[in-house]
């Protein structure tokens, strides 16, 4: 019987494995995939790389730092394609960047944090379209948030529940005048314009290094987990492997590990309804011509395109596209019942969009192309949603599961607070163990008597 069994090498899955190892703490660790990696993953294909979504680094997790690394600190611009008239583009976020609007949105920008400072705060919204209006006031949520978020979530805003994590500042008197600004700030802009990607290679250089340092005979890939009997304490794979566990550390997305459990009590079953989230298709285009333009990422609010970012790999790594060439890649978010969208219509939508806002030219030659879906892509939390959490996290734990990781724990996170979740979960089990250390010295005590 093993003792602690991880399923799932995303980066938090990764994280925790390193974190066990380090405390001599035996584990071993399964993986559907053939690698590690999870969204962190990347593909080659006629030697562009694609990262599985445009993944960069906002900060360097201190478990990296003794893999060393080769990452690149870069400084790019990254923009927003305004709901305006005219196409304004105004680095992001859009709250630190108010000078850039023209004189009548920053004199409206001016009345909404008059009223905002004027008005007694109301103790708590409602649902999150009043969160946002309360954060950032009329004029940005209708030049922005309305209309990204809607693409984004693909979810009544209204119907989302006020406390959903969210990253989104008020705007200050200052910042309508620039005030505050480095030239650094100016020239390029925004809180994803400073980052690390790796030097060589996609986005898959940090899972590897992080799957380098664990002892191979303890990983296990192409295993799908199929089915957890928490009585029996024992996970099944589709490959007819089975697994007892003491502790179960499982990173994938929290309803598909609700779908696995053998004889799930029916209030589990009812709660998982209340995770919802939106889906993204993922297209990576390798272009037969360097990039023309200077931004590395640009959202885009506007209603009349399907898609609410773009990014371009190149401008991160000049390695990810072949001499000459170029990539970008297109996220639009869609949902089985919501808002369906066949494959052939999302790429319809996509070359009509870009080439609405001229991003692409009708004469542009498109070398290769890459689209994917991302099931599980963006966490939404509907009212119910916390206590649903609640009741699901405190019946797993009951059953030495832990779910970790962003959509083991269902919540919004980036890679480093991914692996901080991987990292939390090795110590919960360690403490864990720990406690039950004296059981086990006992019995190996006895062992050497006999
Ligand atoms: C489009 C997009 C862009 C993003 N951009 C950034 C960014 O720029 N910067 C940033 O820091 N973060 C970014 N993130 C967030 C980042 O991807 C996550 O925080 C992180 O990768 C999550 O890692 P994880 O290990 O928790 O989950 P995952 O990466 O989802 O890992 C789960 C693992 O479980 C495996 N698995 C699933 N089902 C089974 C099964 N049945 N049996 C066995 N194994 C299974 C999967 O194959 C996978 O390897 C982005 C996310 C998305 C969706």
């Amino acid at each position: 019987m093993s003792g602690t069994v991880l399923v799932g090498l995303g980066v938090s899955g990764l994280a925790c494995a390193i974190e066990l190892q380090q405390n001599q703490h035996a584990f071993v660790a399964f993986e559907k995939e053939s690698g590690a990696g999870g969204l962190a993953r990347s593909e080659r294909m006629d030697g562009f790389i694609f990262d599985y979504g445009p993944h960069i680094l906002l900060n360097t997790p201190k478990i990296l730092e003794p893999l060393n690394l080769e990452l690149t600190q870069c400084l790019c611009e990254s923009t927003i394609f305004l709901n305006t008239e005219q196409v304004l583009s105004v680095p992001a976020p859009l709250q630190h960047y108010l000078h850039r609007l023209p004189i009548t949105q920053r004199l409206q920008v001016l009345v909404d944090i008059a009223q905002r400072n004027l008005t007694p705060p109301a103790s708590t919204s409602s649902h999150f379209q009043q969160h946002l209006l309360s954060q950032a006031g009329k004029t940005l949520f209708d030049l922005f948030f309305q209309g990204y978020e809607a693409k984004r979530l693909r979810y009544a805003l209204t119907e989302i529940d006020a406390s959903m994590p969210n990253r989104i500042q008020s705007p200050a008197l200052a910042q309508l005048f620039g005030v505050n600004i480095s030239h650094k700030q100016v020239a390029c802009g925004g809180h994803d314009t400073r980052f690390k990607y790796p030097s060589v290679g996609g986005i898959d250089t940090l899972p590897q290094a992080m799957a380098s340092t664990l002892p191979s005979a303890q990983l296990h890939f192409q295993h799908s987990l199929i089915e957890i009997d928490l009585q029996a304490k024992q996970v099944s794979f589709a490959n007819q492997r089975q697994e007892f566990f003491q502790h179960l550390v499982l990173s994938l997305p929290l309803p598909e590990i609700i779908l696995r459990l053998k004889n799930p009590p029916k209030a589990i079953l009812e709660a998982a309804q209340q995770l919802i989230y939106s889906s993204l298709y993922i297209l990576n285009l390798g272009i037969a011509h360097p990039a023309t333009q200077s931004w590395a990422i640009a959202r885009i609010p506007k209603r009349d395109v399907d898609f609410y970012r773009v990014s371009i790999p190149t401008h991160y790594s000049k390695v990810n596209a072949p001499d000459g060439f170029s990539c970008l890649t297109i996220e639009v978010a869609h949902h089985e019942q919501r808002y369906p969208l066949t494959e052939t219509e999302v790429r319809q939508r996509i070359y009509a969009g870009l080439k609405h806002l001229n991003i692409l030219q009708s004469s542009t030659e498109v070398a290769t192309e890459w689209l994917y879906n991302v099931r599980y892509a963006h966490i939404i939390y509907g009212h119910k949603t916390r206590a649903a959490l609640e009741l699901i996290f405190a019946y797993l734990k009951q059953h030495g599961v832990y779910s970790c990781g962003k959509y083991g724990e269902w919540r919004d996170m980036l890679m480093p607070h991914s692996m901080q979740s991987g990292i939390d979960t090795a110590q919960r089990i360690l403490a864990a163990s720990k406690y039950l250390a004296p059981t086990v010295k006992l019995y190996s005590f006895n062992i050497n008597m006999m």
